[in-house]
């Protein structure tokens, strides 16, 4: 059997063993957290020890952190012109979102389509601050979404400028950490978000859990995405998914733990693999490689590949990884991320990300480096995976 390397964690991190075993802990626990008896209070326990645990992996209070089913809804959540301030209760009037957010906020979330705009990014792939300067003059009460890393590229926002900048015009500023924690600081202060999006199965919690967190509770959603029974503050109905976010505090409790050591060995086998990748294929391109990248994260191409060849060539030679996002997995689309970048349609179409996690190791860089030579030659040589 040919043995394997996980090259996938910006798709999904494997579970990390401290929040199996919390997982493992909460099956055992039968209350509802709303009951009042002593197993709901019990199962309310669980909840808010892991409402504590997500909330010091981002500087938040617990009272801030409000539990989603994943990312996309915490995204869907925030995007919403009906945020209420303490000093403004008009809704916003404009969304601008860089031209490299991830799907679940390119779709605008609940604002009308002739609401949003774009902000562009330049070819290093950060988002371009005088153009986002520039179009938060032509709003009023504008929200700015602006993620803290790319998943495709890696390439880390200037999320604090961003933040500086929107709030002297007024604005509000949501912030998709979803590829940040355990990789890199994320600190929702430090980094001027007014909400801030996390997701536990990037950061080796179970997928389909995940919260929105805001600065300070002078913040105010008059008109949640779900209404039932008031859990979560009123911010989310829905019994709790207890395990789910038992699980996602036991991780963020792990990965805060583990940071920054564990980010910088991450750090150490990507610089390896893009030197062996470079010494093989002196031509290929690494996309975002002149900006603050993840420690984690290589997106890569060279010209005649096709990146859905390539990744099934890879596959069979034991490689998990993609192309580009994950997200619609089977939907092969050629990346709006590289496109905003300016980077030409035959390179887009053959940009593979290989992204690493903490349990990567030398061998696994050997692994990839193998296959890769491998396959280098074949498509130098016009056979299987070109294009
Ligand atoms: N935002 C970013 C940047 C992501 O990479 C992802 C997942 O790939 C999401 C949001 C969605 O998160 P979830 O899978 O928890 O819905």
């Amino acid at each position: 059997m040919v043995e394997r390397s996980y090259f996938d964690w910006n798709a999904t991190a494997p579970l990390r063993p401290q929040a199996a075993a919390a997982l493992a802990q909460a099956f055992g626990a039968p209350g509802n957290p709303s009951s009042v008896h002593a197993e709901g209070r019990a199962a309310r326990r669980l909840v808010e020890r892991a409402r504590e645990q997500v909330a010091a992996l981002v500087g938040a209070e617990p009272g801030n952190v409000f539990f989603t089913s994943g990312g996309t809804e915490a995204n869907m959540l925030a995007l919403t012109p009906a945020i209420e301030t303490a000093r403004d209760k008009r809704p916003r009037d404009r969304l601008l979102l860089s031209a490299i957010e991830h799907l679940s906020i390119r779709t605008g979330g609940r604002f009308p389509g002739d609401m949003v705009e774009d902000v562009p990014v330049k070819p290093d792939g950060c988002v371009d601050l005088d153009a986002l300067s520039g179009a938060l003059a032509r709003a009023s009460r504008p929200l700015v979404s602006l993620m803290l890393a790319n998943n495709e590229t890696g390439v880390v926002q200037p999320v604090a400028e961003a933040a500086a900048i929107a709030h002297g015009a007024g604005g509000l500023i949501h912030v998709d950490a979803v590829q940040g924690p355990g990789r890199i600081a994320c600190d929702i202060g430090a980094l001027g978000a007014d909400l801030l999006t996390i997701s536990a199965h990037k950061l080796g919690g179970p997928k389909g859990v995940g919260a929105l967190v805001r600065r300070a509770d002078a913040i105010h959603f008059p008109e949640p995405l779900i209404r039932g029974g008031g859990q979560e503050r009123g911010m989310r109905a829905g019994t709790e998914n207890v395990m789910g976010i038992v699980a996602f505090g036991a991780a963020s409790a792990a990965a805060r733990e583990a940071w920054p050591a564990e980010a910088e060995r991450m750090r150490m086998l990507r610089d390896s693999l893009e030197a062996g990748l470079r010494a093989i294929t002196p031509h290929a391109a690494i996309f975002g490689e002149a900006a603050e990248r993840l420690p984690n994260t290589t997106l890569f191409a060279v010209e005649g590949m096709k990146a859905e060849t390539a990744v099934i060539a890879f596959d069979l030679e034991g490689i998990a990884l993609s192309s580009g996002a994950a997200c619609s997995s089977g939907k092969v689309q050629p990346s709006h991320v590289l496109a905003a970048m300016g980077v030409s349609p035959a390179l887009v179409r053959g940009a593979v990300r290989v992204s690493l996690g903490r349990t990567t190791t030398e061998a696994d860089i050997e692994r990839f480096l193998a296959a890769w030579r491998k396959l280098a030659k074949a498509l130098s040589k016009g056979h299987s995976i070109a294009a």
